[in-house]
């Protein structure tokens, strides 16, 4: 099942999506059980998918990736960490900081796993039994505050409001099985950035679970960034970042696409 959150006449509400767009009620819980009411929904603002309770992302995770930034292929997977509050909404911008400047923003499409049951220390046999589903991210990077204005911490530069769009369905682990073989792509401004196969992880969805939950409890609402592959802007000649007026989409198989304007941080709100 596809499974999208949305406002209706101000309520926030949670919907399946089907094959022709129709969106239509669902009854429940994200986390406990859904049924689909077949009462047709009104859709006024499309939603992340869910408010996540933790960001857990996975850096370096496809061999291109790591060799066009010059990193080694890790021994283990490297984590660092978002904040919830740098979640965005489909359609809705993401804001290139002018506070704390950066010209260095950029895109990164990656496969994001919502973890639906609670472990720990699980094994890789039995991880995806306690995922929920899978839907797209954009695990967006200002690359100056990546590098240099961190003091080695990638947590800086990933956190940004805003820099966190996620969606724009939830599909659940019924619909797609396997999360090992999905085609993932960048298009920016209708140019095609970044295009390959979740196939190629160098820690695949159940390795990450398992190795996940060795050392902290995965509680429902958790959110896994599995990790990009080559053809992100920093690594092209000449580089290439987002400028506000661009239009920035992550398309993954069987999810469907997430796509986000570019914007300057307005002034103080
Ligand atoms: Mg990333």
């Amino acid at each position: 099942m596809k499974i999208v959150r949305f406002l209706s006449a101000g309520s926030e509400r949670l919907g399946r999506l089907h094959d022709d767009g129709r969106v239509t009620l669902l009854d429940g819980e994200l986390f406990g059980r859904l049924t689909d009411s077949g009462r047709p929904a009104t859709v006024d603002k499309l939603l992340a998918p869910l408010e996540p309770r933790d960001i857990l992302c996975i850096g370096l995770n496809y061999k291109r990736h790591a060799a066009e930034g010059g990193q080694a292929v890790p021994e283990h997977p490297v984590l660092f960490l978002k904040n919830s509050g740098a979640v965005q909404n489909p359609g809705d911008p993401i804001e290139l900081p002018r506070t704390l400047r950066s010209d260095m923003v950029d895109y990164e499409c990656e496969l994001a796993v919502v973890i639906g049951k609670s472990c720990r220390n699980v094994p890789r046999a039995r991880a995806l039994d306690h995922v929920l589903g899978y839907t797209c991210a954009n695990d967006v990077s200002a690359r100056d505050w990546q590098r240099n204005g961190g003091g080695g911490q990638w947590c800086r530069g990933k956190t940004f409001a805003t820099f966190c769009p996620l969606g724009p369905a939830l599909v659940t682990t019924d619909e797609l099985a396997d999360p090992g073989r999905l085609a993932i792509r960048t298009i920016l401004n209708g140019a095609v950035m970044q295009d390959w196969n979740t196939a190629d992880m160098i820690f695949d969805v159940p390795t990450l679970v398992e190795f996940l939950s060795a050392s902290m409890h995965l509680r429902p609402g958790t959110v896994i960034l599995t990790g990009t592959p080559h053809g992100v802007g920093f690594a092209r000649t000449p580089p290439v970042y987002l400028r506000p007026g661009d239009e920035v989409t992550i398309e993954i198989e069987g999810i469907g696409r997430l796509t986000n304007p570019v914007i300057e941080e307005p002034a103080a709100r």
